[in-house]
């Protein structure tokens, strides 16, 4: 009895000094704040400072130092806001140094292990100005007469979240980035239309940023992107989610609901969750504003997958529900398109090419265009239209003689009615435009 005590304490009292070795160093840039990611073999005591003149970033870790082979000036060179790392032994920790190019705010925090992550040592280092203009609030500025509709692209992962992973190291972040730009592409070129998306690169934004850049940009509708893995390999096709509260529709909803759910914890967020008072807050506006969001979405979200089931094979021919975090905005109609399952080796080689990726991006850009038309935003260009006439093609009838009779300019017709050449069919409606 006395000797299992006394081995317990010894434990107690060895465990802080035990020595870690720093494994690894990634870096990841977003437009807002570069993030330095210290791989540890255990936990860290550490702390950081700042210097000036020349701008450096200091960080002492007490207790770790470099695994053999780890070079720690080969990491990242000339990067948007810093020049270089470099490292010296101190004490019986290490000193890692960052040059910065400019004055940079560091907030650092510690993050626990979770596959296929260890102990994490993560350096977010912002541009000190972009830090202290955060405080200021800007006041909304009323919006223009006939607006764009907005719409969000949330590119799913990033950075230390990789997403799902299929085939040839594929990973989900990169696929998704791809698809997402294209789907921006797709809808910028509609006209009444802009697209904002919340990821621009390869970095890790949590849920609630996602969000809140979609917010500021006063996105009409938020749709996030993912291509994701199932247990089986044979789960196949895009599908549609919109957000549940009590529960998912489905065990793939659900199973994709925990495993997007677990991206924060991958990707580092220091500043975790809201807090206890905000919490209550947000669930009272989730109640309030969600029941008339969530039938918008639903429907926004069918019309979309109506599209996609035109191109591609569909998981689901219903839009499901899960409690995915990402689609919580109490304020803005949100969904989230599985774009295919890049555990299933054929879609994952679909989900990579350019033409596929192109079609995906049109289909959703049409679903949301027809959506839309029918939905529109008050005050948007888009509400303009549906007042605006209307023209059914009759047997003789041809383009410059429709616009002749309405005192249109021909082009302004095939514009408005994204008409290519001169083809037109009986039956078919065209939309008169009402040139400013
Ligand atoms: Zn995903």
């Amino acid at each position: 009895m006395a000797k299992t005590f006394l081995t317990v304490i010894l434990c107690v009292v060895w465990l802080p000094v035990v020595a870690a070795t720093l494994d690894g160093v990634r870096v990841h840039e977003s437009p807002e704040a570069t993030r330095i990611v210290l791989d540890t073999s255990a936990g860290v005591k550490y702390k950081y400072f700042t210097l000036d003149k020349p701008h450096r970033v200091v960080i002492d870790l007490a207790t770790a130092t470099p695994a053999k082979g780890l070079d720690v000036t080969k990491v990242a060179k000339d990067l948007l806001r810093i020049k270089g790392l470099r490292g010296a032994p101190r004490g019986k920790g290490f000193r890692l140094v960052i040059d910065a190019k400019l004055k940079l705010q560091p907030n650092a925090f510690t993050l626990k292990p979770i596959a296929p992550y260890g102990h994490r040592l993560v350096v977010d280092l912002a541009s000190f100005d972009k830090a202290r203009k955060k405080k200021v609030a800007a006041k909304p500025q009323p919006r223009p007469k006939n607006r764009d509709v907005v719409i969000a692209i949330d590119a799913g992962h990033g950075g230390e979240d990789p997403g799902a992973l299929g085939p040839k190291r594929l990973q989900e972040k990169h696929l998704v980035l791809q698809i997402a730009r294209r789907t921006a592409t797709a809808i910028d070129a509609k006209p009444g239309y802009r697209a904002v998306l919340t990821r621009t690169g390869d970095y890790y934004l949590a849920h609630r940023k996602r969000t809140a850049i979609a917010r500021e940009a006063r996105a009409d509708l938020f749709v996030s992107l993912h291509a994701d893995a199932f247990t089986s390999s044979a789960a196949r096709g895009a599908s549609v989610y919109t957000l549940s509260d009590r529960g998912a529709t489905s065990e793939t909803a659900k199973w994709l609901a925990e495993r997007a759910n677990q991206s924060d914890l991958l990707g580092g967020v220091g500043d975790v969750s809201l807090s206890d008072k905000d919490e209550v807050l947000a669930h009272v506006l989730l109640d309030l504003s969600m029941d008339g969001n969530r039938s918008y979405s639903i429907e926004a979200g069918q019309s979309i997958l109506n599209q996609l089931g035109k191109m591609t094979k569909l998981h689901k021919k219903q839009v499901e529900q899960a409690s995915f975090l990402v689609l919580k905005s109490p304020d803005m109609p949100s969904i989230l398109v599985e774009t295919g399952f890049i555990s299933n080796p054929q879609e994952a080689r679909r989900l990579s090419q350019k033409e596929h990726q192109t079609k995906l991006a049109s289909a959703i850009a049409d679903g949301i265009d027809q959506f839309m038309r029918s939905n529109p935003p008050p005050g948007t260009a888009i509400a303009a239209r549906r007042q605006e006439l209307r023209h059914t093609i009759a047997r003789g009838d041809t383009l410059s003689e429709i616009a002749a009779r309405y005192g249109v300019s021909a082009n302004a017709l095939k514009r408005r009615n994204a008409i290519r050449g001169d083809k037109i069919r009986v039956g078919q409606t065209l939309f008169i435009p009402s040139e400013l």
